[in-house]
């Protein structure tokens, strides 16, 4: 197998469950994990003669997706019927749409520790979830199942589905991308992008191809990756496995494949003679969606910086690494939050102590930083002490320490708890001659080579000063006063 021979083309399927209070086509509650079947009505449960209607939240939330996606909005889009028999679908259809999606054609921007990169983006369109199905007996799954039942609470859930161009190219850019799609999607409040759960889910449809070939090959669907560790496995051992076929001189058979994350094991769920002719037809009962021009430019305006931008302007603005923007903007009120400190103190320094201390000092007491006694101003003042050598490292987290437990100014705190650094050097010069003659053992081993005692001497030098000497400057001071002494 050699990759310097073959390229894969990799396109994604991403189905997200929209953030509204009702189902798609009726007035039903969502809510999960209530008992089965009680959120369900004649719309959702496909009794004859019951209307649909278009659930305008759910409208809303795909003109915001699509916004964000960088996608065109058109004039009008149309819902069509998506038939297929099975019974997680009383109506023995769904509704879809087809070739009037509410979102064309677009591109989406995503940046990964190798820079920017672009995503085209076919179309993102909605629908209409299908019911839960449960089978008892055998190992869960349908074959062999002794009994299966449905809840409908879930039929009718609204969904975006969004259609990726063939753009990407390797697992981890399928990860990456994806990763920031969900942030996006999460940030705009469109879904909540529970992957494991299901709110979220993404098939990769892959195939590969001689490097220099214009034409792509044969491709494949891995189904409902939900994670992006699996994602990018997934993509990685199917791109394996088809250069392996190709190699030996085979060819790649269309299917629908499932991954096994436990195993690694790639199996075939259906081929294409099994796929379906869905036989789409306009929806009759339903009016094709026109939103109003004046309303989607509100929209699009109304839109808050993106992640992808956010991280962007903080690259070149305030120098943070690709990592550091990734984590700091993680949630939109970690970002709001960094930011306040960044704008009190060096960027870097609050990206560390953000990203560093404070969150380890808060998953002690389980709080976010936003909701925690430690306002950005005083985690900027604790930082300022810290480069202006007022307070030494360990004491600085003395300080934070007792901020996220009681609140209050870190100057005041370091004033009344004489936690101030020593900043008289001639001090911290006689401390160290002093140490190099109570420990004369240790100072004669340090003499002869035995660098490592530079710690020994700034261990006690922090514990005779309670944290007050700066620990650089000891450890220089030590080294220069164990010649002369
Ligand atoms: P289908 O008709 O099988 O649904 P589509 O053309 O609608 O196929 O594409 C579905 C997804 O597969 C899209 O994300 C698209 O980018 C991707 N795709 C299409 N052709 C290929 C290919 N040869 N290799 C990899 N991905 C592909
Ligand atoms: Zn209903
Ligand atoms: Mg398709």
């Amino acid at each position: 197998m050699s990759d310097t021979r073959w390229e894969a083309v990799i396109g994604i399927e991403i189905h997200a469950q929209l953030l509204t209070a009702t189902k798609m086509f009726c007035g039903c509650r969502l809510s999960f994990g209530d008992d089965p079947n009680t959120h369900t009505c004649p719309i959702c449960l496909a009794h004859p003669g019951a209307l649909p209607v278009t659930n305008a939240e759910a409208v809303r939330l795909a003109i915001i997706a699509g916004h964000a996606l960088g996608c065109e909005i058109p004039e009008r889009s149309v819902f069509h019927r998506k038939n297929y028999f099975y019974p997680d679908l009383p109506k023995a259809y769904q509704i879809s749409q087809f070739d009037e999606p509410i979102c064309g054609p677009g591109r989406f921007r995503y940046l990964s520790d190798d820079g920017e990169h672009w995503v085209g983006i076919t179309r993102a369109h909605l629908e209409e979830d299908a019911a839960k199905l449960t089978h008892t007996g055998g190992d869960g799954r349908r074959a062999g199942a002794e009994r299966s039942s449905v809840d409908f609470n879930r039929g009718g859930t609204p969904l975006l589905e969004i259609v990726t161009e063939p753009d990407l190219r390797s697992g981890a850019e399928a990860s990456a991308f994806l990763k920031q799609l969900r942030q996006t999607l999460v940030q705009l409040g469109i879904t909540d992008g529970n992957m494991e759960q299901g709110s979220m889910r993404a098939d990769a449809n892959i195939s590969v191809r001689p490097v220099g070939q214009a034409e792509f090959g044969t491709k494949t669907e891995l189904k409902n990756m939900n994670s992006f560790t699996f994602l990018e496995r997934g993509i990685g051992a199917e791109i394996a496995r088809q250069i392996e076929i190709l190699e030996d001189g085979g060819s790649v058979v269309q299917e629908t494949l499932h991954f096994d994350p436990v195993t690694g094991d790639i199996h075939s769920l259906r081929s294409k003679e099994e796929a379906h002719d869905y036989r789409y037809f306009p929806e009759p009962d339903l009016v094709p969606v026109v939103p109003d021009r004046a309303w989607v430019d509100e929209i699009k305006a109304g839109l808050p910086e993106l992640p992808v931008d956010r991280r962007d302007r903080w690259r070149s603005d305030l120098g943070l690494t690709f990592e550091d923007a990734e984590v700091l903007s993680e949630s939109p009120e970690l970002a709001a939050y960094f930011e306040a400190v960044a704008s009190e103190a060096s960027p870097k320094s609050a990206a560390n102590w953000v990203r560093g201390e404070l969150r380890a000092q808060l998953r002690e007491v389980d709080q976010e930083p936003w909701e925690s006694n430690v306002t950005p101003s005083a985690l900027a003042a604790i930082i300022g002490m810290v480069e202006g050598r007022e307070v030494s490292m360990p004491n600085a987290k003395a300080v934070l320490a007792e901020v996220v437990e009681h609140g209050g100014d870190p100057a005041e705190i370091v004033e009344t708890k004489g936690l101030g650094a020593i900043s008289d050097d001639s001090e911290l010069v006689a401390l160290v001659d002093r140490l190099l003659a109570e420990h004369a053992d240790q100072a004669q081993q340090l003499r002869d080579g035995k660098d490592k005692l530079i710690g020994f001497f700034v261990g006690q030098a922090m514990k005779a000063t309670q944290g007050r000497a700066d620990p650089g400057r000891v450890g220089e001071l030590v080294r220069e006063r164990v010649h002369s002494a």
